[in-house]
């Protein structure tokens, strides 16, 4: 069957290995703990309370209504930004779908500042975009100065992730003003994470429309299941990306949830300071492991480096005892480094008591 040309030699997203398959695998029950997919631990029963006594009003015979203004306007209070410099999307990954669709073709520079999320790559090949990687620095800083050597006249769009996924740095300001001030270039700041950093660049939206800023419930919000996404970005470009909006690709339960979720911050606040908590007790513990460097995170992961053990190794014995985490070793600059997201502070445990014993024994 013919495909379109691009996608012939693409390496498409790597799916992660399935909970009820590796049960099945290793004949545990309920037994599978994952660190490998940045999301949260908890759930609040509360929301799913609230939602459950909604549920008989909801017309879920419907589809949504088609402005999404009521979780917009919640959104414009929670991030301080007009309500018409938001778009709503089907989590964090349809919005960079959305940026693709808009902004992307044979003639684009996709310049990616790298190891970050793999979907800014996927998203862009699909489009037939020229991908060009720009290697972090030391400490997985961006190149500001290769960046911006690789801008070309008018078709080029840059990818940051801040903080970064896997390395959990953040980006500097300065570097994505000093983007932004291009007007030739178009700036995705990918913020999933900024939760948990404790800064945002929304507020630059006002001033450039050259600015995209992506961000998610699935992280701090604890709602990666709900699948519910948001971009802020200057009206005028907002506009331009809902040119490719699919129809309707929100559900009316979802919408609810996000809704209820956005009134009770206090809940989202707590989280944040027990994994932030917990993200520095992991540091400190794994810090006094020989031959394991902890890289400092701002998000709610940590990335390792191994220096004498094989990760993909690591990786294997962590497999069997029921434990994921991420194998990023295949990733540029990463080869000896394993992620994992924080997690409670008794099943944190659990891995790093399965960490050691692996370090000791190898
Ligand atoms: N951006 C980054 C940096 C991510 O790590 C992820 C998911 N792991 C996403 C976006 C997508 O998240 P979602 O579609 O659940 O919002």
């Amino acid at each position: 069957m013919r495909i379109r040309k691009n996608l012939e030699d693409f390496k498409p997203y790597e799916w992660q290995i399935s909970s009820t398959n590796l049960a099945s695998k290793l004949k545990k029950n309920n037994q599978i703990l994952r660190f490998d997919t940045n999301t949260s631990p908890y759930i609040s029963k509360m929301w799913l309370k609230k939602l459950s006594s909604r549920l008989d009003k909801l017309n879920i015979n419907d589809y949504p209504d088609v402005s999404y203004n009521n979780l917009k306007k919640s959104i414009s209070e929670y991030v301080n930004i007009n309500q018409n410099m938001i778009t709503v999307t089907n989590g964090s990954d349809e919005g960079l779908d959305m940026i693709a669709k808009t902004f992307i073709d044979e003639n684009t520079n996709t310049i990616i500042s790298t190891p970050t999320y793999m979907f800014y790559r996927i998203i862009s090949q699909i489009m037939g975009g020229n991908v060009i990687s720009i290697p972090r620095k030391e400490n997985f800083i961006d190149d500001e100065e290769l960046i911006l050597n690789s801008i070309t006249e008018n078709n080029s769009i840059i990818f940051l992730c801040s903080p970064n996924n896997p390395t959990g740095n953040s980006s500097k300001r300065e570097t994505i003003i000093h983007l932004i001030k291009n007007p030739n270039v178009i700036v995705i700041v990918d913020e999933a994470y900024s939760e948990f950093s404790g800064k945002t660049l929304v507020d630059l939206t006002n001033n450039y429309d050259n600015l995209i800023i992506i961000r998610t419930f699935s992280k701090a919000f604890s709602l990666a299941g709900a699948r519910i996404g948001y971009m802020v970005a200057s009206k005028t470009t907002i506009d331009l990306l809902n040119i490719v909006r699919p129809p309707n690709s929100l559900s009316v339960i979802s919408l609810a949830l996000a809704e209820i979720a956005l009134k009770d911050i206090k809940f989202v606040q707590e989280n944040i300071r027990y994994i932030i908590n917990e993200r520095e007790r992991c540091k400190k513990i794994l810090d006094k492991i020989k031959g394991v460097q902890v890289y400092r995170s701002d998000a709610n992961f940590l990335l390792l480096k191994f220096n004498k053990l094989n990760p993909n190794k690591i990786y294997n014995l962590l497999l069997q005892k029921g434990l994921i985490v991420r194998n990023v070793s295949n990733m540029i600059n990463l080869e000896k480094c394993l992620r994992f997201n924080i997690r409670t502070s008794a099943h944190n445990d659990i891995l790093l008591t399965a960490f050691s014993e692996i370090i000791k024994n190898n």
